[in-house]
């Protein structure tokens, strides 16, 4: 790591909350439950023990991969063969949680799921100062082939630093050829996404999930209204829109905003991603310490 102070303390808390707060998720995902209030109640477990979110909780289905929550108005309900990839993290100031699993509950795919659970496992034990990251990236793979599936090769793992979920270090799904070595006190999460589908997603067109990189100057005073509360609110952080919509009482006051932000550049938006043949995904995430010859899992 690069921060002077970086303390291990709190990231160990923010670990255990996000843990927490998953295994409570998977209790909640059923089929007949509606998607808005599941999100919603995750959120507020979180807030109840005392933690922020460090991203909108993540609900995708089936072939979407990743990054979908819910709208403010959201009626949909999960059904009885859903394939739910439930990925949320706590947050303490700065410091970030990234966890994730998957709920199969038509349990007609429990060998994607198993897949994806003993590829990060097996990854997770290959993890220690120097490790170069292609080799993490080919034993996913090789366990999601062994298994009669592929590996989703353009999503990965990645550094966490605080305020930076998506920080320096990308961790492949297969060998990419990467030969970046892991470091002693690095902060990582890895993804493990497995899928009977191609192995690659691409951008649908929902998006719900953003995130402030740049200064902007906004010309409406409702939209200015909107940015002050996000810079205070969330910081850099993803935020979803049913947040501010829930905040300001109009989602039209929020779109427009969000359009504005979007359009000076300093607005990155997360759409969903979707597999690109219709490939049913599975997702098992866990965020660690890397030490000198192993790693300590934090979301535990
Ligand atoms: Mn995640
Ligand atoms: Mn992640």
């Amino acid at each position: 790591m690069t921060e002077e102070e970086y303390d291990y303390n709190t990231i160990k808390e923010v670990g255990k909350a996000s843990f927490e707060a998953l295994q409570h998720a998977k209790s909640l995902v059923k089929a007949g439950k509606s998607m808005l209030s599941t999100a919603e109640e995750i959120e507020k477990f979180m807030k109840d023990k005392g933690f922020e979110c460090a991203f909108p909780v993540n609900l995708s289905v089936n072939t979407w991969a990743a990054h979908y929550t819910p709208t403010a108005d959201d009626k949909t309900v999960f059904t009885e063969n859903d394939v739910v990839k439930v990925d949320i993290g706590a947050r303490k100031g700065s410091y970030l949680g990234d966890c994730a699993l998957t709920v199969d509950l038509g349990g007609k795919h429990s060998k994607l799921v198993e897949a994806s659970e003993k590829a990060l496992e097996s990854a997770i034990s290959m993890v220690k100062a120097g490790r170069k990251v292609c080799e993490i990236g080919r034993e996913v793979e090789n366990i999601a082939k062994e298994a009669g599936f592929n590996p989703i090769r353009n999503l990965g793992g990645h550094g966490i630093e605080r305020d930076d979920l998506h920080a320096s270090i990308f961790i492949p799904n297969y060998d990419n050829g990467d030969n970046t070595e892991l470091e002693e006190g690095q902060v990582i999460a890895i993804e493990t996404f497995i899928t009977d589908g191609s192995g690659y997603v691409h951008d649908g067109d929902v998006v719900q999930i953003f995130q402030l990189h740049g200064p902007m100057t906004l010309r409406s005073q409702d939209s200015r209204k909107v940015l002050d509360y996000v810079e205070k609110a969330y910081s850099t952080n993803p935020f979803a829109m049913r947040w501010l919509i829930k905040e300001f009482k109009s989602e039209f006051t929020v779109k427009k905003a969000i359009n504005e932000m979007y359009n000076t550049g300093g607005l990155e938006a997360y759409p969903v991603l979707i597999e690109r043949t219709g490939g049913t995904v599975t997702q098992t995430e866990k965020e660690m310490i890397v030490e000198k010859d192993s790693c300590t899992v934090i979301t535990k």
